[in-house]
C-alpha cells in the first residue's frame, strides 16, 4: 500500500518483498477475510431461506483451501 501511494505521489518506487507480493491485505487480511465472511453470510441465508419465503435444495460449502 505504501509503495502504491508513494508511486501515486510521483516518487520513484521499488518493492522488496520476502514473502507474497501485495502484503497482508491482499493475501491474508482484508480481501480473503471479507470473501470468507461473505461466503458464510450466503450460507446462513441459504440455511434460513424459509424465513425469507424461499425454498432451497441441498447446499454445501466448497471453500478453497
Ligand atoms: C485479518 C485482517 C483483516 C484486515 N482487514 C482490513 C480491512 O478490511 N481494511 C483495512 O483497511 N485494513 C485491514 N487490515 C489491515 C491491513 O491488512 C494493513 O493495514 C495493511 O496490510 C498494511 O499494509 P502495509 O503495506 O503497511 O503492510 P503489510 O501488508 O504487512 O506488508 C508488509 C510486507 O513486508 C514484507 N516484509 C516484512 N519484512 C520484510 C523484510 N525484511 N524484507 C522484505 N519484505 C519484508 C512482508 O512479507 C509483507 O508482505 C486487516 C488486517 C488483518 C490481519
Amino acid at each position: 500500500m505504501a509503495a502504491i501511494r508513494a508511486s501515486q505521489l510521483g516518487f520513484k518506487t521499488a518493492v522488496v518483498e520476502r514473502e507474497n507480493l501485495g502484503g497482508i491485505c491482499l493475501n491474508w487480511g482484508c480481501i480473503p477475510t471479507k470473501a470468507l465472511l461473505k461466503s458464510a453470510q450466503v450460507m446462513e441465508y441459504i440455511q434460513h431461506s424459509k424465513d425469507y419465503g424461499v425454498t432451497v435444495g441441498d447446499a454445501k460449502a466448497d471453500f478453497p483451501r
